[in-house]
């Protein structure tokens, strides 16, 4: 029951708030409370090389590209941790798509997001 109404609620919180794509595993702390999940690319480590001059995308030149604000938010926004702003310049590891669905938090709690999906390991 737990399992099934989580998600739900996140996402009743999360997504007017920041346009939650329901990836399961969360960063919206390091990329300046802007969900990565809404750039066309589902870039974890934005920007790509086509921002437009103009700071807009290059798949949907209407809109800001989701880098540049988290970037910019990152930078300028109020209340923000030193350690949060500082961490948009890390690197996140990929999206794992078998996580979308799930709650972050749930899997924040039980440590999924943070597992190696099998077949990711490089064997040298
Ligand atoms: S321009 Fe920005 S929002 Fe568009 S695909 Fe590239 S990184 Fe994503």
């Amino acid at each position: 029951m737990f399992r099934k109404l989580l998600p739900i609620v996140e996402h009743v919180v999360k997504g007017p708030v920041w346009d939650c794509q329901m990836c399961g595993q969360c960063v919206l702390h390091s990329t300046g409370m802007t969900c990565p999940m809404t750039c066309p690319k589902t870039l974890r480590n934005g920007p790509c090389g086509g921002v437009r001059t103009d700071g807009n995308c290059e798949v949907k030149p209407e809109m800001r590209c989701v880098w540049v604000k988290a970037n910019h938010r990152a930078e300028t926004m109020p209340l923000l941790p030193k350690s949060w702003r500082e961490e948009v310049g890390h690197l996140r590891p990929p999206v794992n798509n078998q996580l979308k669905g799930d709650s972050s938090w749930l899997n924040l709690m039980n440590g999924k997001d943070r597992e190696t999906p099998e077949g990711w390991e490089v064997s040298h």
